[in-house]
């Protein structure tokens, strides 16, 4: 017979001795049979979060594909293989939520979020890296959610929050650096009114596999430097006032008029997982 050693777990009570010798095989059959499986590879894929890199090779060759080549720009700027969204001349990649042509002003550079309705991309994407960078109204009006409010909302459905949370409290999943309605930052690192602020966002997004489900993606979310969102989940479940509902893998990047005056600039993303990230 299999020899199993007793006393599991923390508690020490072996769960053995209530086994029968044929019970006690089947069990053993079973743990078996699903080593093996997890050996082959054929449980975690359905069950873990997509791999975020696709060049993986398994030897060690100079002559394998190597990682494209790209120039990364100036600091905090777009890198070479980057889709600049706005650099703070007009709207040309977006419209508006309301009217065909995104209402939203431009001033110096800077957009700010104008009334009435948010701007979508008109371009969709899956998973990406973004960069935005953000600032609250100077002149500090409202409480809580009224104060600073927009919204980064990846394929118009998960919304990373844009508020004034310097000194000012409102519920932890809706502050700012939420990823609003499910997890808040791991940090508060908000800067004052007025201050420039980045966001650098790594989002992979949910997938719909063979039998119907949906395969969780990922949130990971630097403030102004430090990570606040490490990996989060993401499912099928939108963030409550999305603008788009129904589910698919691709969708705009949609910035949100929530009727108080928040300023971006230096928005830019990169498309990832598109199978071009090695090269010969
Ligand atoms: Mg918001």
């Amino acid at each position: 017979m299999p020899i199993l050693r007793s006393g599991y777990g923390r508690t020490g009570v072996s769960l053995l001795p209530l086994l029968s010798n044929s019970r006690l095989n089947q069990v053993i059959m079973i743990l078996l049979s699903l080593r093996k499986l997890l050996a082959l590879g054929l449980i975690l894929p359905a069950i873990s979060i997509p791999a975020a890199q696709t060049n993986k090779v398994a030897s060690a060759k100079k002559e394998d594909p190597q990682p494209v080549v790209i120039d990364a720009g100036a600091v905090g700027g777009p890198p070479s293989d980057a889709i600049v969204l706005f650099d703070g001349k007009d709207l040309s990649r977006f419209r508006g939520q309301r009217t065909p042509e995104p209402k939203w002003k431009i001033d110096g550079g800077i957009l700010e979020s104008t009334s009435p309705g948010g701007i979508f991309t008109k371009e969709e994407f899956g998973d990406c890296q973004l960069h935005v960078e953000f600032a609250t109204p100077a002149v500090v009006k409202g409480e809580g959610q009224g104060r600073g409010n927009s919204g980064i909302y990846l394929m118009g459905r998960y919304e990373i929050q844009v508020l004034d949370s310097y000194k000012s409290k409102t519920y932890p999943n809706g502050q700012c650096g939420a990823f609003y309605g499910h997890n808040p930052p791991l940090v508060n690192v908000c800067r004052k009114p007025g201050e420039w602020q980045t966001y650098d966002i790594i989002f992979h997004a949910p997938k719909r596999l063979a039998d119907g489900k949906v395969q969780e993606g990922s949130f990971t979310v630097m403030q102004n430097g430090v990570l606040i969102q490490d990996a989060v989940p993401v499912g099928e479940k939108q963030t409550a006032a999305a603008p788009i509902k129904d589910f698919a893998e691709k969708g705009p990047l949609y910035l949100q008029d929530h009727r108080n005056p928040v300023h971006f600039r230096n928005v830019w993303i990169r498309k990832l997982n598109t199978g071009s990230q090695t090269e010969k």
